[in-house]
């Protein structure tokens, strides 16, 4: 459905270049939910961007390729570049921060019809308004907020309707950038009920952005860890979880509040490298306990380690036989 072929994209900055994003690689299958986590700064953000064609100065693509093979437009296949064509109907995006994205000058409604109204074949505007309120309804949602400024809802009211206003048009793919930052833990199970929902509906692909790997957890097939700019571990979400591989995975699991379990929980001590100028070798060298020689100069392949599962760690060559 979404295929990464090595991309990678870096921020031209006047001192040079931040390489936010380094040879990653991955695919998104239809009817999945996939997760990228991993801490602030590590690429998810841009990546996202990436496979949106969301591309403009400064942030360029300096390899690879990203495609989508719709599955609704005639099996077409849209290619970096081409993509931004296939907004709405193909591919679309929920960003961060619900405040930020809507225009605070004007009503829902409004910025529903100037979103999707040149897309949604020749329906006049009071067939496109009965559509937009059967779609809310279908989602739950009270017809009213087509009439509200975005100030007028709660956080969570204007998260539910950029999803769907996102998803109105039923597209292949829907990415989702931190969808539940900033909201209480009723509202996120609220947010995260309703992006599954409508992923069970529609049988399209989406991918959810987080930091959060509680979400993760809750709500994704299949997910990728990323690191400094680089996709270091990828499988399903319950392998991921049950038998994490790369050290860096082990440390954010083992973060993790558990029920039960009073244990003093530890952060992982230092910070990222810097993107600027990243080192040799493995990036998380720096914090990794095992880091040997071979680590600081020679960046580890990605390694088969279980069923679709696989992590890029020098400890892991040959780990699956
Ligand atoms: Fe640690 Fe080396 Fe594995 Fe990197 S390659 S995670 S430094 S053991």
């Amino acid at each position: 459905m979404l295929k990464l072929n090595a991309v990678s994209a870096q921020y031209n900055i006047l001192t040079g270049y931040v390489k936010a994003v380094d040879k990653v690689d991955f695919e998104v299958k239809a009817n999945e939910i996939f997760g990228i986590a991993g801490e602030s700064g590590c690429g998810k953000s841009t990546l996202l961007k990436v496979m949106y064609d969301l591309i403009s100065y400064p942030l360029e693509i300096s390899q690879g390729s990203v495609e989508i093979h719709s599955r609704s437009n005639d099996q077409k296949i849209y290619r970096n570049g081409e993509i931004n064509k296939s907004w709405w109907k193909v591919i679309s995006y929920v960003p961060q921060g619900a405040m930020h994205v809507m225009n605070p000058v004007k009503k829902v409604k409004t910025q529903f019809f100037d979103s999707i109204s040149k897309y949604h074949g020749k329906q006049n505007k009071k067939q496109l308004e009965q559509d937009i309120i059967q779609y809310l309804k279908e989602l739950e949602l009270p017809p009213e907020v087509l009439k509200a400024y975005p100030h007028q809802l709660s956080g969570g009211m204007r998260q539910r309707v950029l999803i769907a206003l996102a998803t109105f048009l039923r597209p292949d793919i829907v990415l989702a950038d931190e969808p539940t930052t900033a909201l209480d833990v009723i509202v996120q199970r609220g947010i995260l009920t309703m992006l599954s929902q409508v992923q069970k509906k529609m049988k399209n692909s989406m991918v959810i952005v987080s930091h959060d790997m509680g979400v993760h957890y809750q709500i994704t097939n299949r997910m990728g860890i990323m690191y400094a700019g680089q996709m270091i571990e990828i499988g399903p979400t319950e392998q991921i979880f049950e038998n994490p591989k790369h050290p860096y995975t082990k440390m954010l699991i083992n973060a993790l509040p558990r029920i039960g379990d009073n244990s003093q929980k530890e952060g992982i001590p230092g910070t990222p490298p810097s993107l600027h100028h990243p080192p040799a070798g493995c990036r998380f060298a720096q914090r990794c306990a095992f880091a040997t020689d071979v680590c600081r100069t020679i960046e580890p392949l990605r390694t088969k380690v279980g069923d679709e599962h696989y992590a890029s760690c020098h400890l892991l060559q040959d780990a699956y036989i």
